[in-house]
């Protein structure tokens, strides 16, 4: 029996993997999956044809519950950056965006037919019951200009060759003129819990186009950023952001 990824129920055979309001706003998608090694080694890219993309491993009860509730608490906060309207993150705003987009990266992990997920059955079942982000985890977002699609695109990343040291699991996700990078870091037990762990950035004007959500460092924010990210190209180098010595 195939369990739901959230809980442990009976899945459903079909879901939806984007929310249907977003799909409707967005007429085209754009999907890939990608690993990269620190070594620079690209193990293959995977891209998904035309939506709807389907999903197999949500139950009806997740799917129209919780995340249809995140679903309804994330979506005047988008629609209000799509009008233009939205002037100032607050930090419930935050917190609401972060949520919706470690689902979302969740979610999107699972259209992989290929992969071993990166999170696991304990980080999503408490993003279900509680709404609570994995350790290590960070979000961003950003503007866009000039790129009309829904795009996602995931990358893994190694500290060593050998894939025994820190893992980043990064996903970049797009809904028209906003954007959302998360960014998950699962580290060997021996680093303690509290220790932070750092990693490089390609060069660019980071600070100035993204603002972070997770974890909540401002109480308010001021929104949109100073510069945005324009077309896929932009969208392209922010999905190879940690891509480093590549
Ligand atoms: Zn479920």
């Amino acid at each position: 029996m195939r369990t739901c990824m959230f809980c442990s129920n009976k899945a459903s055979t079909k879901e939806d993997a984007w929310p249907k309001w977003l799909v409707e706003r967005f007429p085209t998608s754009n999907t890939s999956y990608m690993e990269a090694e620190r070594a620079g080694k690209t193990l293959g890219s995977w891209r998904t044809g035309k939506r709807p993309l389907l999903l197999k491993w949500l139950c009806k009860s997740c799917n129209n519950g919780w995340m249809s509730k995140l679903e309804s608490k994330a979506k005047p906060v988008l629609e209000s950056i799509f009008c233009n309207t939205l002037n100032e993150l607050t930090s419930l705003t935050q917190l609401t965006l972060a949520s919706w987009s470690v689902k979302t990266a969740m979610v999107l992990e699972a259209l992989d037919p290929r992969r071993s997920w990166f999170y696991s059955d304990d980080e999503r079942h408490s993003m279900r019951n509680l709404q609570a982000l994995p350790p290590r985890t960070s979000v961003w977002i950003a503007t866009c200009v000039s790129q009309p699609n829904l795009y996602s695109s995931a990358k893994d990343h190694w500290s060593t060759p050998a894939k025994d040291g820190c893992h980043a699991y990064v996903t970049t996700m797009a809904f028209g003129s906003i954007a959302f990078q998360v960014v998950s870091i699962k580290t060997s037990a021996v680093i303690p819990a509290n220790v932070q762990v750092t990693y490089d950035v390609a060069e660019g004007p980071w600070d100035e186009t993204l603002v972070q959500v997770w974890p909540i460092a401002q109480e308010s924010i001021a929104w949109p950023p100073k510069y945005g990210l324009n077309s896929e190209i932009g969208l392209e180098a922010l999905t190879e952001r940690l891509s480093v010595g590549a």
